[in-house]
C-alpha cells in the first residue's frame, strides 16, 4: 500500500519552524523500505486538509497526518478527517480520565469542556499512548473512492509525534504497507549515497529484495527488505563485508551510540579538544544515556590562549602553522587526552565560515585528530555547506577517524 504524508500548521508554510516530523518519518518509513509516494504542507484550515486528503488519497492508500491534534478551535484534523470519510467520534473513558488527570496537575478547578476534544476517537479505530502530552495517536481503516484506506493522525509537536510513532503505529503501519517483509540496515560512515549504492546494487539485482538508502550528515544509511528474513539476512551480511571498519553493526544507524558502545565495551575514556565545534561533539555524546560510563568531558579552546593555557599547544606550533593546522590538530587531542585523563579522544579545529577564509586556509579547510592509547591520526578535510552544516560534519568526521582508528590493528585493542 503506497504512503502519503500531510503535515499540517501554517507555520511550516511560513517558515516558522522546520519540518522535522517529515524528516523522522521519512528515515522510519524508509526502514520499512516504503518510502511515502508524496509530502503536502499545508496551513490549519480545514479546506486545506480536505482538499490534501483528497489529493493524496489518488496517490496512497496509506494516509498519515502530522499536527492539529491539540485541544484549541484551530486544531481541527480530527474533526475534519472524521467528516472527509463519514466516520463517527466516540469518547474513551481511558484519555477522557488522562485528560483530567493531566488538567489538575496543572491547574485550579474544573476541566473545561474544549479539553475532552483529546478523548475523542475514531468509532472502530485504535489509538496510540502518548507518554508526553496529552493528545494520542488515531488509526482507523476506512474505505474510500472503493477502496480500503489506512489513516492516521499524529500529534505534532516533534517529541509526541515521535513518542506515538515508534511507540506502535510504526509496527500498524508496516503491518499495511506489506504482508511480511523484514528489514535489516547499517550505517556506512563517511561514504555518499551514490557511491554506496553503486557499492551494493550490482550484487543484488536478480534476487526478490529492495534496497533503500538514506543520506545522513556523515555517511549513509542502507537497507535490505525482502520477504524471506534468511535472504535479508545472508544479504546484509554480504554487503556489510564490503564497507569494513566503516560499517557501522548491522541495524545501528548512529555513529555517537556505536562509539559508546564500543568505548563501554572496551573500557575506555573519551574527551575532546574542540576549536571550531564548539562542544558539538561533545554533545553528540551527552545526549546519549549512558555517557558517563565513558565520557570524561569536553574542552572548547576557540581562543589561541585557551588552546595554550587549557591544552598545552605550544606557542611555536601556533605561531610557524596556526591555529588551523595539523600540527595543532594533533597537539588538541594529545593535550586534552592529558588534562582529561583519557584514553581516547577527538579534536576539531578549522575555518567554518562564512568569514576567516584566505587562498592558502580557505572556508571549509578542517583539520581533526583522533587518538587511543597514544596512537594518533589526523585528517586534512575540505568541507562544503554553510556554518552549521561545516561543523556538523566536522564532528561527524573526527567520531568517524575515532571509529577506525578504534579498529586499526597497530592498536591492538579489540
Ligand atoms: P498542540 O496544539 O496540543 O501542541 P497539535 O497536535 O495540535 O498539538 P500542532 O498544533 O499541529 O500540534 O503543532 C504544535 C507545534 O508543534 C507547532 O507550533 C510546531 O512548533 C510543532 N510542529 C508541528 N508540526 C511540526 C512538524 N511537521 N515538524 C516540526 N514541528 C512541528
Ligand atoms: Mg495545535
Amino acid at each position: 500500500m503506497p504512503i502519503a504524508v500531510i503535515c499540517t500548521g501554517t507555520e511550516l508554510l511560513k517558515g516558522g519552524c522546520c519540518n522535522t516530523n517529515m524528516f523522522h518519518l521519512g528515515g522510519r518509513l524508509c526502514s520499512l523500505a516504503s518510502p511515502p509516494v508524496m509530502e503536502l504542507s499545508i496551513g490549519d484550515h480545514p479546506d486545506e486538509l480536505c482538499f490534501a486528503l483528497s489529493c493524496a488519497l489518488q496517490q496512497a492508500d496509506i494516509i498519515i497526518v502530522s499536527g492539529g491534534l491539540g485541544p484549541t478551535s484551530d486544531d481541527i484534523t480530527l474533526e475534519t478527517v472524521a467528516r472527509f470519510f463519514g466516520v463517527k467520534l466516540v469518547e474513551v473513558a481511558e484519555l477522557k480520565e488522562k485528560v483530567e488527570k493531566r488538567w489538575a496537575m496543572r491547574h485550579k478547578g474544573h476541566c473545561p469542556k474544549f479539553q475532552y476534544k483529546q478523548a475523542m476517537i475514531v468509532e472502530g479505530g485504535k489509538y496510540f499512548n502518548n507518554p508526553v502530552g496529552t493528545a494520542s495517536g488515531i488509526a482507523f481503516e476506512t474505505v474510500y473512492g472503493g477502496k480500503k484506506r489506512f489513516i492516521c493522525l499524529l500529534p505534532g509537536p516533534p517529541a509526541e509525534f515521535e513518542t506515538v510513532l515508534d511507540n506502535g503505529m510504526l509496527e500498524d503501519i508496516s503491518a499495511h504497507t506489506r504482508k511480511s517483509c523484514t528489514t535489516s540496515g547499517f550505517f556506512i560512515c563517511g561514504i555518499g549515497e551514490t557511491q554506496v549504492a553503486r557499492a551494493v546494487e550490482g550484487l543484488f539485482k536478480d534476487m526478490p529484495l529492495e534496497i533503500a538508502y538514506t543520506a545522513m550528515p556523515g555517511g549513509t544509511k542502507l537497507f535490505i527488505s525482502g520477504e524471506n528474513p534468511q535472504t535479508v539476512d545472508a544479504a546484509i551480511r554480504q554487503a556489510h563485508d564490503i564497507f569494513g571498519s566503516k560499517a557501522l553493526d548491522i541495524n545501528c544507524f548512529d555513529l555517537p551510540s556505536a562509539l559508546l558502545a564500543k568505548l563501554k565495551k572496551l573500557g575506555l575514556t573519551f574527551a575532546c579538544a574542540e576549536s571550531c565545534t564548539g562542544g558539538l561533539a561533545a554533545d553528540s555524546f551527552v545526549s546519549l544515556p549512558g555517557a558517563s560510563e565513558v565520557f570524561n568531558g569536553g574542552i572548547v579552546s576557540y581562543a589561541n590562549q585557551a588552546k595554550m593555557d587549557i591544552l598545552g599547544v605550544s606557542s611555536e606550533i601556533l605561531e610557524q602553522y596556526g591555529a588551523v593546522s595539523p600540527q595543532c590538530a594533533e597537539a588538541m587531542v594529545k593535550g586534552v587526552c592529558k588534562a582529561l585523563k583519557s584514553n581516547c579522544a577527538v579534536s576539531t579545529t578549522g575555518i567554518a565560515g562564512p568569514d576567516g577564509g584566505t587562498p592558502e586556509k580557505p572556508v571549509g579547510l578542517v583539520y581533526i585528530a583522533a587518538s587511543v592509547n597514544n596512537l594518533t591520526a589526523v585528517k586534512e578535510l575540505h568541507l562544503h555547506g554553510n556554518r552549521k552544516m561545516i561543523r556538523e560534519r566536522t564532528v561527524a568526521n573526527a567520531l568517524q577517524l575515532l571509529w577506525e582508528l578504534l579498529d586499526a590493528p597497530e592498536n591492538n585493542i579489540c
